[in-house]
């Protein structure tokens, strides 16, 4: 299905929909969710709680949104968190060199041109502003920040550009009152800004954006560990930086030298299952290795968890292995010990990073769940996920049917959320359950009045099945459970 199909659909059932929708010339890269798309989200990160942050034994903080300069000063957000653009000398329109020249030539443009090379990458294409042919500026930095005042004297600070940071800066706290070991996780959910120059993907590329991330610190002399050995025959799909695509077991990039150690291979099989366990198959997902020049000057080893939907190739994961440039910035900056004891040794603990786009994944979860064409569509979504988790409709609206599936609602929304739709044809109430992605729907008829019994249809094999009204609950939580979690029990 086209994206433009499931963005239709994510505004119609009330997903999600651009900011400020009764404007037509509201800025792009802002986005509102809807009901459903509340749910959606909240059950994708109950999902990745389980998966991963509770099954590690993590710990979840929820930090500021601001947070004073001085942070960024150390984490060189301040100086390097930064993008290209062009101006045009005519228009004023402003435009990212790279993209650009991508729309010019039709090939990628490496990340992290010096502004020289963009300018005479530019010359040498001939690129002119696309709205009305002038020529363009030099390339100048942006720094991407949203950069607020704190009291009446305007105290610089900045909205956080990822929610990591106060994982960083809080750690010694962190670490001490809640009496840590290494290796120790660190998650976080919450919003990030970023000030994008010009936010065309629509709803992928965002200005306000929902991060779940996760920071584990351990020691970089003891990255094996019992716990991570169930990896070791997870087949991954792995996207060299040179092009070519390799499918191999984790026990097998770790002896290939792909993987640097167990604890990584643990985590990328981790967030390889959480995703499957959305509803993205390992088939739709691969691992690109970023090369030296894409990453980070600090970063040891980088892979972007990319999944494929219609449009090509998108990033939802950056997994980064940062060593202890973010625990070491922050010791410099602040005066603060960020070591820890462990095992008798004292040492600064290294970091692998799991940064997650929520929204970019909901969309996801959204777009690979789409199935169906012309006017029967149905979101497969995975029954945990689902927004809704059951519809209650009556099959005519009148003789105490109204009444009885009123009942039923009251009885199932104690431990279900449940939607009650009486109006139009139960096949145009299907459709619409069928295209919110609600796994059954419970229909109430005559015979209901006569035996307590309801009609269960299932949304992806249509099948229909008789059961006693009172056996709903039970019925609805089997099916509506999340996986178990699994691995094994941190150590007391
Ligand atoms: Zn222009």
């Amino acid at each position: 299905m086209s994206s433009e199909e499931v963005v239709r659909i994510a505004q119609q059932r009330g997903f999600f929909f651009k900011t400020a929708p009764s404007y037509p010339n509201a800025p792009a890269g802002f986005l509102d969710y809807g009901p459903l798309g509340v749910a959606l989200k909240a059950r994708i990160i109950e999902l990745w709680r389980r998966m991963i942050v509770k099954r590690d034994g993590m710990i979840e903080i929820d930090g500021a949104q601001i947070l004073p300069k001085a942070v960024f000063e150390a984490s060189g957000h301040l100086s390097s968190f930064t993008d290209p653009f062009v101006r045009c000398a005519k228009c004023g329109s402003v435009y990212r060199p790279d993209k650009l020249l991508e729309e010019k030539t039709g090939k990628a443009v490496p990340e992290k041109l010096s502004d020289a090379d963009y300018d005479s990458l530019m010359a040498k294409a001939g690129v002119k502003c696309s709205k009305c042919g002038a020529s363009l500026s030099g390339t100048t930095r942006f720094n991407m920040m949203f950069r607020v005042g704190i009291g009446p004297a305007g105290e610089e600070a900045y909205l956080r550009p990822e929610t990591c940071q106060s994982i960083f800066v809080d750690f010694p706290l962190l670490y001490k009152t809640l009496r840590a070991k290494l290796p120790i996780g660190m998650a976080q959910v919450g919003r990030s800004f970023r000030n994008e120059i010009a936010p065309r993907q629509g709803l992928l590329r965002l200005r306000e954006l929902n991060q779940a991330e996760v920071e584990v610190f351990f020691n970089p002399k003891k990255t094996d560990a019992p716990m991570y050995e169930w990896a070791k025959g997870e087949v991954l799909s792995f996207r060299t930086p040179d092009g070519k695509d390799i499918k191999m077991n984790v026990g097998e990039a770790l002896d290939g030298a792909i993987i640097p150690n167990m604890l990584i291979g643990h985590y990328l099989a981790l967030i390889t299952r959480f995703y499957e366990a959305a509803g993205v198959p390992r088939s739709f997902q691969r691992l690109r290795i970023l090369s030296d020049e894409d990453r980070a000057f600090y970063s040891k080893a980088a892979y972007d968890l990319e999944v494929s939907i219609g449009t090509g190739w998108l990033e939802l994961v950056a997994c980064n292995y940062r060593g202890d440039y973010d625990l070491g910035g922050h010791e410099k900056a602040s005066g603060t010990d960020f070591t820890v004891e462990d095992g008798g040794e004292k040492v600064l603990p290294h970091v692998f990073e799991l940064s997650l786009g929520v929204d970019r994944s909901t969309y996801v979860v959204m777009e690979v769940s789409m199935k169906g064409e012309g006017d029967r569509r149905t979101m497969a979504l995975k029954p945990y996920l689902a927004p809704i988790q059951a519809c209650v409709f009556p099959l005519v609206n009148k003789d105490g049917l109204q009444e009885a599936a009123r009942s039923i609602v009251a009885d199932l929304r104690e431990s279900f959320d449940v939607f009650y739709d009486e109006s139009g044809s139960i096949g145009r109430r299907y459709a619409r359950a069928d295209e919110s992605g609600v796994p059954v729907c419970i229909t109430v008829d005559y015979d209901t009045l006569k035996d307590s019994t309801v009609t269960l249809r299932d949304r992806d094999t249509r099948n229909q099945q008789r059961l006693a009204a009172s056996d709903l609950v039970a019925r609805l939580g089997d099916l509506t459970r999340f996986p178990r979690i699994e691995g094994p029990a941190p150590e007391p």
